[in-house]
């Protein structure tokens, strides 16, 4: 089929429609995005948002969020140079707009789309508070501990490990190519999001990044969602480490702090890292400390 015919026929053209020709021109050109490989077909991509992972071969294709519209249309762009197949498979690894906004961008041209069932929900849930469900793509297909697939000569399998960063985290580990993506159970060297509203929980994530090091292990090369200025969003079981300790000296410098008779104000009022891991440094320690807070102090 040729290219044309192909992306009228799925509907890539008509979605971008919307788009001047001089906008649709430009953002294919002057896309800011980068696909970086790994191994064995599979990479990620990097625009604005949480990082994309993908499997790219002559005859399928595999994606792992989405970022925003205009990103997600951009790295679509980028698998049209070489594949002009229907997307055998997109996951999410949870349900953060700057994981799932991008989801419209492949409606219509995606075979099967699968997250976790609380994913799903917690999507849904914030696009209704948000009055935009119209803009979503949710996923088809949920699971809710474990979900395999194979695409070509790559197997893929879903994992969900318990509450962490959401209640809906699942980590996409491509087997062939041993390449883990952990969505945002990983801030490599900045300081995370943790998403109370949506069942986050700091204590169980230590565990998830534990369990994960002991299921996928040092070969592995794993996929972050976010990193600090000059911090790689790819890395090592040892990154995994590196910021469960941080987790781990959260919740002991917020408990101790605690116990000392202090407030929540007064401990935001300190912007020093948190002792013990000061790799973590930047903007945002407060939603470290005020989500910490809610979990040691008040049960949250
Ligand atoms: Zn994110
Ligand atoms: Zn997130």
């Amino acid at each position: 089929m040729k290219r044309r015919e192909f992306l009228l026929k799925s509907g890539l053209l008509a979605g971008m429609s919307m788009l001047s020709g001089r906008q649709l021109l430009a953002s294919i050109l002057f896309a800011e995005g980068k696909m970086y490989p790994i191994r064995d077909r599979v990479g990620y991509y990097v625009e604005r948002g949480g990082t994309i992972g993908w499997y790219l071969t002559e005859d399928h294709i595999v994606v792992v969020d989405t970022q925003f519209p205009e990103q997600a249309r951009h790295f679509i762009a980028r698998l049209r140079e070489t594949n002009d197949q229907p997307i055998d498979l997109l996951l999410n690894t949870h349900h953060h707009f700057d994981h799932t906004a991008g989801n419209i961008a492949f409606k219509g041209i995606v075979q099967q789309h699968v997250a976790h069932e609380n994913a799903r929900a917690n999507q849904e849930r914030v696009a209704r508070e948000r009055g935009n469900l119209d803009e979503q793509l949710l996923p088809a297909t949920t699971f809710s501990d474990t979900w395999q697939t194979k695409v070509g000569d790559e197997t893929i399998s879903l994992y969900y490990f318990g509450p962490a960063h959401t209640n809906g985290d699942a980590i996409i580990h491509f087997e062939k190519a041993d390449v883990v993506h952990m969505g945002d159970l990983v801030f490599n060297r900045r300081y995370p999001y943790i998403d109370k509203t949506a069942g986050a929980s700091i204590e169980n994530w230590v565990k998830v990044l534990k369990k994960a090091r002991k299921t996928f292990g040092a070969q592995a090369t794993y996929i972050f969602g976010h990193a600090g200025k000059d911090w790689p969003v790819r890395g090592t079981d040892a990154d995994l480490m590196a910021f469960e300790n941080y987790l781990k000296r959260l919740l002991d410098y917020v408990q101790a702090a605690h116990r000392k008779g202090m407030t929540l104000d007064e401990l935001k009022q300190q912007t020093r890292a948190i002792p013990g891991a000061p790799e973590w440094k930047g903007r945002g320690i407060e939603r470290s400390l005020e989500a910490a807070w809610l979990e040691i102090v008040e049960g949250k």
